[in-house]
């Protein structure tokens, strides 16, 4: 058991740390959580970036976002991942970014098509914008997030309309690295789509 929290202790700020230099996440926003059990998750502290996340402010939360241990409160946004951990109990890591080109994306489209070739070959499924009233995903709408998923098991990530992108996977560097593929994919979609629209303008 202890050292089995020593690797999720280790996944989660590898991931924090990776997440922060890949720039996909400036500042204090954002939130990255691991598994530790059934009811209790590592998550970041709020007003930390990812690249500050340390030993010394790790925060354990159960899945209601309540504070377990740890000096400092976590985001509500932490609920979300509590969420996900007790419905889909494969999910082991949540990453969560508010990447330019994937917020970009959301605010004009309703998925993010997989235009290139390493993306559709490791996320299988366009990834879908869903809409929700909340920065923190309330429980009266997280069918929405669920029935995504459930329409597709492969599934691997969503994004929220204008805030950002949700990346799961079996550890939290997996889902960070979902999460840059995601946020690379946005940027071609984007360009490529705008492209088209110009090419189309000018005939
Ligand atoms: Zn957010």
């Amino acid at each position: 058991m202890y050292l089995n929290f020593i690797e999720k202790k280790n996944d989660f700020l590898r991931a924090a740390g990776r997440t922060y230099d890949s720039g996909i996440q400036t500042g204090t926003g954002g939130n990255l959580s691991v598994r530790l059990d059934d009811h209790l998750m590592i998550v970041k502290p709020s007003g930390f970036s990812y690249g500050a996340c340390s030993e010394e402010n790790l925060t354990v939360t159960d899945f209601s976002g309540t504070l377990v241990q740890g000096n400092y409160q976590p985001t509500r946004e932490s609920v979300l991942h509590g969420n996900l951990y007790k419905k889909f109990t494969e999910i082991g890591g949540i990453v969560h970014v508010h990447s330019p080109y994937a917020i970009l994306a959301s605010l004009h489209f309703d998925q993010v098509e997989l235009v290139t070739m390493h993306s559709a070959l490791k996320l299988k499924a366009p990834i879908p914008v869903i809409d929700v009233k909340t920065q923190a995903v309330e429980e009266q709408e997280l069918y929405k997030v669920f029935d995504a998923f459930e329409k597709n098991p492969s599934l691997t990530a969503f994004i929220l309309r204008g805030h950002g992108i949700v990346a799961v996977g079996k550890t939290a560097e997996k889902a960070g690295q979902t999460a840059e593929l995601i946020e690379e994919t946005a940027m071609i979609f984007w360009e490529d789509e705008k492209m088209k629209r110009l090419n189309n303008n000018q005939k």
